[in-house]
């Protein structure tokens, strides 16, 4: 019996597809239809939804929950009122059919209860810009005429569901509604009627606002308002320079209640808005649709200097505005908690808002950052919307209140995997490329945290970060190209860690390069080139990373990758053993110079590490086989019997003590070398 999924999953990644059709896993579809049950062999009909959580346009059939539509409509002859249906959620998991499947939605009941074998419910930001217009009701009548009818704000559940199947019944011209303060809901008689329904409604929509849009153009008029003098954007290398100045202490306020990852997001959406003098009121309103201020909280922290205002001046007001935006969570919290509400959440903004540079938006992960400002943006288009038609006018704060702290939301949260140690921490390894420095990115990674892999060829860095980041993309690790030798590519570098990931963390000095040969062949350019990348390259990365730790005031780590060779004398290695010393020393100096600021340097002697390693590749291992006597391919094996360990170094063996050194475990150790090199008595350390 060919049962309607794959129709189903056509249509939702269609709509999915496109942002103006719904914002990232926002909006749910659903197709009633008959299969056999195995039990009895007879027909039965069940309803196949979009499960809880995931997204449209990459839904599959592991994301659908199937219940037995006969179950779900029979609980309308259990339900005891809107205030009890929160019960019925639970319900639902005694309608499923069969095992597995995705966890049934909220929005489960309105897909069960609308008498349509096809409904789609979706966030579009044109269908909730009507939503949220003060006169949406009447604007929808205006638009749509019978085609569409207007239903009430109600909280997300099983009484929504009831309204809309009454809806529905009611008017059986209908395609679809209006839902206030929300979205949309469509439905049709086959898919691709639902399907393009739902365009209908949401290209009238845009179609209503582009025109009303147009309209006020042609009066002078702007839905955001006059253009506010000094609140346009700065030019871009200059705005991209002030992100990044004020994204560290931005990022140290935003995780006061726990660390967060910042995803700056400056596009002409954003700086329009923050341009135009209606934007303080807006911001203050805050987002409507629950998608929207779940992830966004429910207001922004908004800069309130303009543009033009010293960079000096802004970085002084942070604070305080911080402390204000804390302040009035708290009250939003106190005003509306019952004596059964979960705990506040954490009083730190999600989003803020700088006029003339963008928005920085936070989360545990870069992931939830960047789509809490994808939001704000759906956000801001939905507040354009609304002005353009109307005034905007979101549901009202008590009503906000009790969708932020509702009990299902809350389970939702406590389902949420326990972070990994490095979740949160943002790591720049230089020469991260190839060799340890690409392993120690892999397994910062691997330990949840983000990664900036730099490293002198940018091609080869991003391929890395690609690699590294094992299809999550940037998300996770992004490369960058630096000669560390350089002080500018040095700070640039630094400044792109910043602009991707909010932040800095965790250093590590690893770029390097090996020049073996006895003193009398050294030449002078030998010797300048080492100290050059690794004395001067980790004391100017160092340098410009400690600013930017230093203003977080997150603390942090940095860690030397140096050599048993700085503490280790031998022949015919007069510059890299005397720079891996100058390398070794710098870890005490800064440990000694940077407690204060809760940053803790430590470094790794490692020795031998010969596979992977592009210093080996890159001749030195040739020339070290020569000295030895013994051929290049049987190096490792050959360092790894001098060991005391008989144990050969690989690079994974050196990211292990990185992520250990920057682990919570060894908080309270700074200034130590750790040796990594299968032991050698020679390079113990006294
Ligand atoms: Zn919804």
């Amino acid at each position: 019996m060919a049962t309607p999924v794959a129709d189903l999953l056509a249509r939702s990644n269609a709509l999915g597809a496109d942002p103006r059709n719904t914002n990232y896993a926002g909006g749910n579809t659903s197709a009633a239809g008959r299969d056999v049950d195995p039990v009895t062999g007879d027909d039965v009909d069940l309803l196949w939804v979009k499960g809880s959580g995931g997204d449209l346009a990459t839904l599959t059939e592991a994301g659908l929950a199937v219940l037995r539509l006969d179950r779900v409509r029979a609980l309308r002859g259990v339900y005891a009122g809107v205030e009890r249906e929160d019960e019925v959620v639970a319900a639902f998991d005694h309608c499923l059919h069969g095992r597995g499947g995705a966890a049934p939605s909220i929005d489960t009941a309105m897909h069960a209860l609308v008498d349509a074998p096809h409904v789609d419910h979706l966030h579009p930001d044109s269908g909730i810009a009507l939503a949220t217009a003060a006169d949406g009701e009447a604007l929808t009548r205006e638009v749509y005429g019978d085609r569409v009818v207007w239903v009430p704000w109600r909280r997300p559940g099983f009484q929504l569901g009831l309204d809309v199947a009454a809806v529905a019944a009611e008017h059986p011209e209908a395609i679809g509604c209006v839902l206030g303060g929300h979205g949309i809901t469509a439905w049709g008689a086959t898919s691709e009627e639902c399907r393009a329904r739902s365009l209908e409604i949401i290209r009238t929509a845009e179609e209503f606002i582009d025109h009303r849009t147009a309209q006020l153009a042609a009066r002078g008029r702007h839905p955001f308002g006059e253009e506010l003098d000094g609140y346009g954007p700065l030019p871009d290398g200059e705005r991209r320079a002030r992100a990044a100045a004020l994204m560290p202490v931005l990022r140290g306020l935003a995780s006061t209640d726990s660390p967060a990852v910042g995803h700056l997001t400056d596009t002409p959406e954003v700086l329009e808005f923050l341009a135009r003098a209606e934007h303080p009121r807006l911001a203050a309103l805050g987002t409507s649709c629950p998608d929207h201020f779940l992830r966004t909280k429910v207001r922004p922290m908004l800069v309130d200097l303009p543009a033009t205002a010293p960079l000096e001046e802004v970085l002084t007001r942070l604070p305080a505005l911080h402390e204000a935006y804390r302040a009035d969570y708290a009250a939003y919290y106190a005003r509306h908690a019952a004596a059964d509400s979960p705990a506040m959440r954490g009083a730190d903004p999600a989003v803020v808002l700088v006029p003339g540079v963008g928005m920085v938006s936070y989360g545990r992960d870069k992931q939830t950052a960047r789509v809490a400002g994808e939001f704000y943006l759906n956000a801001i288009n939905v507040m354009r919307g609304a002005e353009a038609v109307s005034t905007y006018a979101p549901i009202d704060e008590a009503e906000k209140f009790r969708i932020e702290y509702w009990a299902l939301e809350e389970a939702k949260l406590a389902r949420i995997p326990a972070p990994k140690p490095l979740a949160t921490r943002v790591a720049l390894v230089t020469g991260a490329a190839s060799g340890i420095g690409k392993a120690v990115a892999a397994r910062l990674a691997a330990e949840g945290a983000c990664v900036v892999v730099a490293d002198l060829d940018l091609a080869k860095a991003q391929a890395a970060a690609d690699e590294v980041a094992g299809g999550r993309g940037s998300d996770v690790a992004v490369g960058v190209a630096v000669d560390v030798s350089d002080a500018a590519a040095v700070t640039a570098a630094v400044q792109e860690a910043v602009l991707a990931f909010g932040g800095l963390d965790l250093v590590v000095n690893n770029a390097g390069l090996s020049i073996s040969k006895p003193l009398l062949e050294t030449t002078e350019r030998d010797w300048d080139l080492q100290h050059d990348v690794m004395a001067k390259g980790s004391f100017l990365v160092s340098q410009a990373a400690a600013r930017v730790l230093i203003a977080q005031g997150m603390g942090g780590d940095v860690v030397y990758v140096s050599s048993k060779n700085s503490v280790f004398a031998g022949p015919n290695n007069i510059a890299y053993s005397a720079v891996k010393a100058d390398q070794a020393h710098q870890v005490r100096l800064l440990a000694a110079e940077l407690g204060e600021h809760g940053v803790k340097v430590n470094g790794i002697n490692p020795d031998g590490v010969v596979r992977g390693s592009g210093i080996f590749a890159g001749g030195w291992g040739a020339s070290r086989a020569k000295t030895y006597g013994v051929p290049e391919e049987e190096l490792g094996a050959f360092y790894a019997q001098r060991t005391l360990l008989k144990r050969e170094v690989l690079p994974e063996h050196v990211a292990n003590a990185v992520f250990v050194l920057c682990s919570a475990d060894l908080s309270h150790t700074t200034g130590l070398h750790v040796p990594v090199d299968a032991g050698v008595a020679a390079a113990f350390l006294r």
